[in-house]
């Protein structure tokens, strides 16, 4: 029994509706099956704009071509992060200004961010880390005092909630909706999948949405041009080639459609590992992942801190010794070869204490209770 990290999962319909784009003879990008995607996410999480996207980098690429940046902006994320993160923003010409991470979660501190803050800010990007969600009343609020843009990296959080509390009312808002503009991912390893790669651009703030579909279309307006707004179209502005083909948004729709049964199933994984890891983290082995009271858990990944980096290199070795593949995560962004001599030298102890320590767990649709339990016992039996 070999227990890998991570096994796409399949709902069964994929060649299915892959199989009609073709026929239908529509392969290109921004067809049947984007704009059915593109609406459903609209509809069912209340986005202004979605965009499908070929990657959550490149959605990401185009939320810092929407920023508008000039050379030695600054942008503020955390370093706990992927580095498309980082490079959609750096290439524009920013400077990036990292921020730590929370003591209780890797996610930004967003007590530390108005401290970065200098006339030449101009973005704050949140990433909800595991899909769990940044501190976003805090955030905006941060943003609108200074007038930043907020672009949520929301590549992890598809089908999560931040619970706001702003003015003493109570209201539950789905990640990637909060910003003006956010970045989710379609990668094989996130909870759903476009067939491998694939992303969203989402557009909350009407500013951008015009620009945001030229970018699109190779700076082009085009879009314009198919709604019969405009009688001919041309090059209008930058842009790239960032819409997906129309195979990539069939495969996704046959997972969309089964968004539902896929949270309930990875809920419930989530759930199990939680019941049967709590009381050994009492003992202190490990902590568990923490769940602030504004968020919701979208059950897409496991993880364990453990006490140090040496305990968790020997509990990773452990778990491969039993077939499990159990694997760290990233590496601190402001101490990588590439930006340690631009960072500013500070330092940012919560992020290197998640680069050591954090280790995550097998986490996927097909994932066996039986096989959780018995990456548990496998867990147990390192520490006793
Ligand atoms: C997966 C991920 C990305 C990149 O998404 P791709 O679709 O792989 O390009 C960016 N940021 C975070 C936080 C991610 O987890």
């Amino acid at each position: 029994m070999k227990i890998p990290f991570n096994n796409p999962y399949l709902t069964g319909k994929e060649i299915h509706y892959m199989n009609q784009a073709v026929r239908q003879g529509h392969l290109s990008g921004n067809g049947y099956f984007t704009k059915k995607c593109q609406h459903y996410l609209e509809e069912r999480y209340g986005f202004r704009k979605c965009l499908l996207t070929t990657s959550g980098t490149d959605a990401l690429e185009m939320c810092a071509m929407l920023c508008n940046l000039q050379s030695g902006d600054e942008v503020i994320m955390p370093s706990y992060t992927f580095v498309s993160t980082a490079l959609a923003f750096l290439r524009e010409g920013a400077r990036v200004v990292f921020a730590d991470s929370m003591k209780c979660n890797p996610n930004i501190d967003a007590d530390a961010i108005e401290a970065l803050v200098t006339p030449r800010t101009r973005v704050i990007v949140p990433v909800h880390y595991a899909g769990v969600a940044c501190d976003m009343d805090a955030i905006m609020a941060i943003a609108e005092r200074h007038n930043l843009i907020v672009v949520e990296d929301a590549a992890q959080a598809i089908d999560s909630y931040f619970i706001s509390r702003k003015s003493n009312v109570e209201s539950q808002k789905p990640l990637g909706g909060i910003g003006h503009l956010a970045a989710f991912s379609f990668h094989e390893t996130k909870n759903v999948t476009a067939g491998g790669e694939g992303g969203l651009l989402v557009v909350n703030d009407e500013r951008f949405v015009r620009r945001a579909e030229i970018l699109w279309e190779k700076g082009t307006n085009r879009a314009e041009f198919f709604r019969g707004e405009v009688n001919k179209y041309g090059w209008v502005d930058m842009g790239s080639s960032f819409l997906p083909a129309e195979l990539n948004a069939a495969f996704l729709w046959a997972q969309l459609e089964c968004l539902d049964t896929i949270q309930l199933r990875r809920k419930h994984i989530w759930n199990r590992y939680y019941e049967l890891l709590k009381p050994h983290a009492a003992k202190g082995y490990f902590s568990l992942p923490h769940i602030p009271e504004y968020a919701t858990n979208n059950a897409h990944m496991f993880y364990l801190i453990l006490p140090d980096l040496e305990k968790r290199t020997a509990l990773i070795q452990h778990l491969k010794d039993n077939d499990i593949l159990a694997v760290f995560h990233y590496l601190s962004l402001h101490s990588s070869s590439y930006y340690a001599k631009k960072h500013d030298g500070r330092l940012l102890p919560e992020c290197d204490r998640y680069a050591d320590t954090l280790a995550r767990l097998p986490m996927y649709n097909d994932l066996k209770i039986k096989e959780v339990e018995y990456i548990c016992s496998r867990i147990v039996q390192f520490y006793e």
